[in-house]
């Protein structure tokens, strides 16, 4: 059990701001998210779009603003689990809470601070018939450790970014990988498509367009992938796996079952801690909603560091807290 003073569920940028909030009230976080990286939104959906409305920036790259992020709360080490759902939250007889995710992962944690965003966002599935049967024996939706496919057979299928840069980099590590598209072109970045191409008329990769996924089948595991191609012919490809990359959307997933207020699938907040209404558990950034609420990265900074003060005295129950600034205290790491 990994047992932590505040368990933030979302690494988007507003939970990884509320590290460095609750590291300069000398509290330790953990952090869990179902994506297999930090950033939420920003990394997931915009890596590469300028943001204008961050202070003290004129203009930053998503993904840059995530790597600063993760920078600015390196001193307060905190810890990470990626690729994990939160799913269940259980309240303890002194009020801390232990969380515990799909994989069985368990925190316990005297505040729960949600930073969900738009939700979970969940895989969008291909209509196959036993795909549940094969799911985690063979088919996945995330790349959640590249190793996993060294020296497989390998079929991917998708036309946008994340299926083109899991192919080029799977390209070099698979025995063989297959991308499987239904269109001729692709919908993600021209340069990326114009790298699956080379690769494709190099041998590297075997690349079957217009052709859609019609049968998966394995012994106890996937063993075979079949395809439909336009002219309705039948292709059988030998796979150890089959990761289908075809976007995600967002969904409050098990959040709405925790007896919180929810409005619109938006948790109801106070807002002058951004406290849920349920002892220690508070609700900040995309997540939340109160009268007036912009759902914009600085507004989610804000509420993180008067949600931060606010849960000192859960952790801290024998100490009182006085304001500082951090050039009177200092960034001063655990
Ligand atoms: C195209 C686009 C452009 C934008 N441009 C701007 C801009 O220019 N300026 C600006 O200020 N804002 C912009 N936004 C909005 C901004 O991205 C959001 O306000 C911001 O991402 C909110 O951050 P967050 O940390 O609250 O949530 P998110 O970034 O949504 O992160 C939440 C994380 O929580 C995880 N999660 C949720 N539920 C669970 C669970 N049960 N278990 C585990 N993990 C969970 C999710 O996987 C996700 O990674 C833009 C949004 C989009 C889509």
């Amino acid at each position: 059990m990994i047992t932590t003073d505040i368990c933030i569920i979302g690494a988007g940028p507003v939970g990884l701001f509320a590290v460095f909030e609750a590291g300069l009230l000398k509290m330790r976080c953990h952090l869990i998210d179902y994506l297999p990286q930090v950033g939420g939104q920003l990394s997931e959906i915009y890596p590469q779009k300028p943001i204008y409305d961050i202070p003290g920036y004129p203009e930053v790259k998503a993904q840059e603003l995530v790597d600063n992020l993760m920078d600015q709360i390196k001193p307060f080490k905190p810890t990470f689990t990626l690729g994990e759902r939160v799913d269940h939250l259980a309240k303890q007889e002194d009020g801390s809470f232990i969380i515990t995710t799909n994989d069985k992962t368990q925190v316990h944690a005297q505040v729960i601070v949600i930073a969900g965003g738009l939700g979970v966002f969940e895989p969008r599935k291909p209509a196959l018939e036993n795909l549940e049967a094969f799911e985690g024996k063979g088919v996945t939706y995330m790349v959640k450790n590249p190793e996993t496919f060294r020296d497989k057979n390998v079929v991917l299928a998708g036309g946008g970014d994340s299926a083109l840069d899991w192919t080029i980099y799977l390209a070099k590590i698979a025995k063989r990988v297959t991308l499987v598209h239904r269109n001729e072109t692709f919908r993600g970045a021209p340069d990326s498509a114009a790298k699956v191409f080379d690769l494709a008329s190099n041998g590297k990769i075997d690349l079957i367009l217009s052709a859609n996924l019609k049968e998966i089948s394995g012994n106890g595991k996937l063993e075979t992938v079949t395809l439909e191609t336009k002219n309705k012919e039948e292709l059988n490809l030998e796979a150890d796996y089959l990761i289908p990359l075809f976007g995600l959307s967002p969904k409050l997933g098990p959040i709405a079952d925790w007896g919180l207020n929810i409005d619109k699938s938006a948790i109801e907040v106070d807002t002058r801690d951004y406290s849920t209404g349920v002892d220690r558990i508070y609700a900040i950034g995309d997540i939340n909603t109160y009268p007036g609420k912009l759902k914009l990265i600085l507004c989610g900074f804000h509420e993180a560091a008067i949600m931060m003060h606010s849960a000192f005295k859960y952790v801290y129950p024998d100490q009182k807290l006085s304001f500082k600034y951090t050039t009177v205290n200092g960034v001063n790491a655990f």
